[in-house]
């Protein structure tokens, strides 16, 4: 029988995991899931708890999630030998498999721009709202919050959910209007980048609505370092903002263990990623390897959307390569965002590799979909491998 490794118990490992199970007799694999933690959040709610928009308590245990017979392990992965089929693991012996699912997204690290860790741990002003407790502070923060500066900005390295910035600017103008401070308050976001979203026509239509309400857009800024004193956070080119509440986007990469002098990601930019073919999500030199979400360097936007579609991708090829057969199935760069714009309206951003695919318009429905609706078809359906439309 063959062992299938799956490294990652987030939106995409899980997803996998149990969509495998629900294809695969169980003598004629084994499903096991390593995960370092034993909880999974809902990370697209980490700008909507800030607000009050969805309850804090987003999250639940991995071994509810998987599926009766997918194997979870609770341990660090701490390498990978790609040639020996081994996973080597903090507390338990080496893990060998025949194949290989890697879903072990992004790490988050605050200490990769001088001054923000200081900021978030000794300051009440600066709240990295990509990590779990920082929003739920940053939800405090703007209870209290009675005027300045409100400040978002975003690093130089690839950022997951790359819409998640512009929709906590855009929603924390509309709180402050609804507050009644909105005259007090100056709100703008940073991009090192000439525009603040990649794709059009959603590009546009939010210039529209930014101009319309007066946020603004800083251009090619290149965060280089916050000053907790100042309370000011400096450009690569000397720039200064000011802020009086600030919630920076992490710097994010891929997880050590994986990257680290490793074959499977050699060649991916900074060798950050694993490196895989764009359509397959099969690994570009390993026929055994496929990898998945935000771990891997294929073109897409990072997001759970795009795990989702994927994660339909891998559980029908790597059978298939078990097999002997051609893998049936190709991922063509979907991924969606959502983006709301305030309270009771959203946009869906839905684009693939080569083209955008929803009308860029605002409206109630949108958001109730994104806020009512996704939470629980993300965790009842698409988690457990039920999807109607994959
Ligand atoms: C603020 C925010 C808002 C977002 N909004 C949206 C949205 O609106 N729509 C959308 O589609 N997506 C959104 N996303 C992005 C989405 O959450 C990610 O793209 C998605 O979770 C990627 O799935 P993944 O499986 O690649 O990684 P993850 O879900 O992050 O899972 C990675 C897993 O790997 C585990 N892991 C890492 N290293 C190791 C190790 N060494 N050993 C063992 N386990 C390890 C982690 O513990 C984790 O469980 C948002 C993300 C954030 C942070």
């Amino acid at each position: 029988m063959d062992t299938i490794a799956v490294l990652g118990a987030g939106s995409g490992g899980a997803m996998t995991a149990n969509l495998l199970r629900r294809k695969l007799d169980s003598d004629e694999a084994e499903v096991v899931v390593v995960d370092k933690s034993t909880e999974h959040f809902y990370q697209p709610s980490f700008y909507l708890i800030p607000f009050g928009y969805l309850e804090p308590d987003q999250s639940r245990d991995v071994d509810e999630l998987l599926k009766p017979g997918v194997e979870f392990v609770h341990d660090a992965v701490t390498g990978v030998d790609p040639d020996e089929q081994t996973v080597a693991l903090e507390a338990g012996e080496d893990l060998e498999y025949d194949y290989l699912v890697v879903a072990t997204g992004h790490r988050l690290d605050p200490t990769a721009t001088p001054g923000l860790l200081e900021a978030w741990q000794e300051t009440d002003e600066v709240f990295p709202f990509y990590h779990y407790e920082a929003a739920l502070e940053l939800g405090e923060a703007l209870e209290d919050f009675d005027g300045g500066t409100f400040l978002v900005t975003q690093p130089n390295t690839p950022i997951k959910c790359p819409g998640a910035p512009l929709k906590l600017t855009m929603l924390a103008e509309d709180y402050f209007r609804r507050q009644g401070i909105r005259d007090d308050v100056e709100v703008i976001m940073t991009r090192n980048a000439e525009h603040h979203f990649g794709v059009q026509p959603y590009r546009d239509k939010l210039y529209e609505i930014w101009n319309d309400r007066d946020i603004k857009f800083e251009e090619n800024f290149s965060v280089e370092e916050i000053d907790p004193d100042a309370g000011v956070v400096r450009s690569a080119d000397g720039e200064e903002i000011s802020y009086d509440l600030y919630a920076p986007v992490t710097p994010q990469f891929g997880q050590e263990p994986i990257t680290d002098n490793s074959p499977l990601t050699e060649g991916s930019d900074d060798g950050e990623y694993v490196t895989i073919d764009k359509h397959t999500c099969q690994h570009d030199e390993y026929d055994n390897v496929f990898a998945l979400g935000d771990c891997e360097n294929a073109p897409h936007s990072k997001t759970a959307a795009a795990a989702r579609k994927q994660a339909h991708v891998v559980a029908n090829n790597l059978p298939a390569v078990m097999n002997g057969r051609p893998m049936p199935k190709e991922y063509d760069g979907y991924a969606a965002c959502p983006l709301l714009t305030e309270k009771g309206k959203a946009l869906i951003a839905e684009f693939d590799y080569e083209n955008s695919i929803s009308a860029p318009v605002e409206s109630k429905m949108n958001w109730i979909m994104d806020v009512n609706v996704l939470p629980s078809v993300y965790w009842d359906a698409w988690m457990k491998g039920y999807d109607p439309l994959p």
